[in-house]
């Protein structure tokens, strides 16, 4: 590792030590070294499709079936995702109390398979291992999702109870954000005194508001990300390097460390 990671290492490590409130915020960039790709780097899922947005999801058979189409064709790597450096090393985090918690972006549920437990998570964007009907909440597994739609070939699948349209339990662009978990993320975040946003571009809102209504509360705020974003302006430190291998050097530093 070089000198300049990790001085940025050891300074986090030390935000950390004099934190009693942090908060980690995560985005996509987490669960890239975990064969998940991101949105928005270069070659990202931004790149190859446009999401589609939650309205023609709502009123287009095609849309819901191109939807699903998409989502068979990536589930073979989120299946086989397992949670990365990143992950434990939050977690570690968490579990000693150096974290009050993580507000995540991500729908991978890989912050819960690295044993997050769920009073200390806020999931923003929902989650993609299973689906639920959009009238009446029903939830479907993602099997009986996908032999509804073979046997159909290659139509999304109606609720079998009420007929409404299947979606996986993601908040897609347009869909309205879970007001609960928005409410709980906003209250853990004016109360941070040290947010940490890592892993993402911070473009997406209202979720990227998040930091800025942490910063203006007094938190001090890092940002650990490969690329520039939007907020770098507004942070305490800025760590431009890989996820994995910086949080990694901080629980080490930190002593909490697990194995692997
Ligand atoms: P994003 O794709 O907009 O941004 C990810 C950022 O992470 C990029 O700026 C990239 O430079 C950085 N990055 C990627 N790998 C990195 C690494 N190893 N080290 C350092 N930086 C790295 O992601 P976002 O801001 O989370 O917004 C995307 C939206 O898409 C979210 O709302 C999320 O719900 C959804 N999404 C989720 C997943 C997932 O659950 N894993 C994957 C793709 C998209």
């Amino acid at each position: 590792m070089d000198a300049e990671l990790k001085t940025a290492a050891n300074d986090l490590a030390s935000l950390v030590e004099q934190s009693s409130r942090a908060l980690a915020f995560t985005g996509a960039g987490l669960s890239t070294e975990c064969g998940i790709p991101d949105f928005r780097s270069p070659g990202g899922l931004w790149t190859r499709n446009k999401p589609i947005p939650f309205d023609a999801f709502v009123t287009s058979r095609a849309a819901r079936s191109e939807a699903w189409r998409r989502k068979f064709a990536m589930d073979e790597s989120f299946k086989a995702a397992v949670p990365g450096r990143g992950h434990r090393a939050l977690a570690a985090m968490v579990a000693t109390g150096r974290l009050r918690g993580i507000v995540t972006q991500n729908i991978d549920n890989l912050h819960q398979d690295s044993g997050v437990p769920g009073e200390r998570l806020i999931e923003l964007h929902g989650n993609g291992t299973y689906a639920t009907c959009l009238h009446c909440a029903r939830r479907y597994e993602l099997g009986w999702v996908r032999e509804a739609f073979e046997a159909a070939g290659g139509e999304a699948p109606d609720c079998s109870a009420c007929g409404g349209p299947v979606k996986s339990a993601t908040i897609s662009f347009g869909q309205a954000m879970p007001e609960a978990e928005m409410r709980r993320a906003l209250d853990w975040s004016v109360e941070a005194d040290l947010f940490i946003a890592i892993g993402s571009s911070l473009v997406v809102h209202p979720a990227a508001g998040l930091p800025v209504a942490a910063k203006r509360a007094g938190a001090r705020l890092v940002i650990l990300n490969r690329e520039d974003t939007p907020l770098d302006g507004l942070a305490d430190r800025v760590i431009a390097a890989d996820i994995g291998t910086v949080l990694q050097s901080v629980v080490e530093r930190l002593g909490i460390a697990g194995p692997g």
